[in-house]
């Protein structure tokens, strides 16, 4: 049956795949341990979890507005002010079902043949995806580990033609870790000051999950790009929730309308009790959120240094997000084989670079959402491995 060209050029996310098969190996009696997917291992805060009842309770049913409920706009505008100094009408607000649907919504909005869309490589597989379901042109800015996976603002400016509609930043960055320091922001939004026509996506869905006293520079707090940043964020990381469908993206007033209209044509709103859940969320104690992120940084300095151990792997330490993205080039090994074998043979679930950009050959993505003990064994396993193949 024909389709549209589009859905010939349409990707995926490797990490659903390997999920999959992740299960189905456990399934067959394997131990298995999970680094693919990127989700907390943590279970949403009790309060958020009671709150969604509660919204079922008080028979919250029904279809709620298509850009979220008032309450919930007004507290993402009140959050955003108390962590970055910033006013956003919450009439600009928009509640989405994820963090997936304001890419999917800002790409289909500036994505179509003859238009060319920049995204970090490597990154977020779905930002490749999407460009080339539109038809636009996808433009990967390299995402270096000399750089401390941070993009440089020269580079991604030099790549930057007259045909350039969009482009995607992502800090702190999934696979790699990396926070864009502000100097490199500064210089961004100074370089786009004569192209008033480049909108910009901002997917600062990891912006809590920071380490080493790093900074999240939002790009919220540049006042001169706010007529054409669209910001993506969300509760699936910081607050466990990725299997709520839950997020928030923040639109330019011009933009507001055609993604409010998008909503009502494709999924009319996020459902009434995740809502009511994500204003308990943000409303209410953060110190489940705080306690996880100490886990985290915990579980990302035993990463990194069991990964350096190992021969011929080495790792810088991430900034932020909660992945470690060892260079395995010294192994001679090729990354997408790699992940492959650890999770067949040994049963240690990663995700090759290659899965997330041209440049991410030579990596894997291990994400320490798991226990520190799952992590000292995978990390073994993988030690082992190695061992046998070279
Ligand atoms: N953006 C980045 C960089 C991500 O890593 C993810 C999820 O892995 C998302 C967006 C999507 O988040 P959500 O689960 O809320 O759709």
């Amino acid at each position: 049956m024909k389709t549209i060209a589009g859905f010939d050029r349409i990707g995926e996310e490797n990490a659903f795949a390997v999920l999959a098969r992740a299960g189905a190996l456990a399934a067959e009696g394997m131990d298995v341990i999970n680094l693919g997917i990127g989700q907390p291992d943590f279970r949403t805060p009790d309060h958020i979890v009671e709150a969604a009842i509660k919204a079922l309770r008080d028979g919250h049913h029904g279809y709620t507005p298509a850009t979220g409920i008032p309450e919930l706009r007004a507290a993402v505008s009140g959050d955003l002010h108390r962590r970055f100094a910033v006013e956003v009408n919450p009439d600009n607000v928009l509640i989405v079902p994820g963090g997936k649907v304001t890419m999917f919504s800002a790409i289909m909005m500036f994505g179509e043949p003859g238009a060319d869309i920049l995204y970090p490589d490597p990154g977020f597989p779905i930002y490749r995806s999407m460009i080339e379901f539109t038809g636009a042109r996808p433009i990967p800015v390299p995402i270096r580990e000399e750089n401390g996976f941070a993009f440089s603002a020269d580079e991604l400016l030099s790549l930057i033609t007259p045909q350039t509609r969009l482009i995607i930043v992502n800090s702190p960055a999934n696979p790699c870790g990396g926070v864009t320091p502000r100097g490199e922001i500064d210089a961004l939004v100074a370089g786009l000051a004569d192209r008033p026509d480049i909108a910009i996506m901002s997917d600062e869905i990891y912006d809590q999950m920071l380490y080493d006293g790093e900074e999240h520079v939002s790009l919220l707090s540049y006042p001169e790009i706010r007529d054409r940043l669209i910001l993506l964020n969300g509760w699936s990381k910081t607050y466990a929730m990725t299997g709520w469908r839950l997020g928030y993206s923040v639109w330019p007033d011009d933009l507001y309308n055609k993604a409010r209209k998008l909503a009502v044509n494709a999924w009319s709103c996020v459902n009434a009790p995740a809502q009511y859940a994500a204003l308990a969320a943000l409303t209410g104690p953060q110190d489940a959120v705080n306690k996880m992120l100490l886990e985290f940084d915990a579980r990302r300095k035993l990463v990194v240094d069991l990964l350096n151990g190992l021969p011929n792997v080495s790792c810088i330490p991430p900034k932020g997000a909660f992945y470690a993205f060892p260079n395995i080039s010294a192994t001679g090994l090729k990354a997408k084989a790699l992940a492959s074998d650890l999770l067949e043979k040994t049963g240690v679930a990663t995700i090759g670079g290659p899965d997330f950009g041209v440049l991410g050959e030579g990596y894997i993505r291990l994400s320490y959402a798991n226990s520190q003990d799952n992590i000292r064994r995978a990390v073994a396993r993988m030690g082992d491995y190695l061992a046998d193949s070279q």
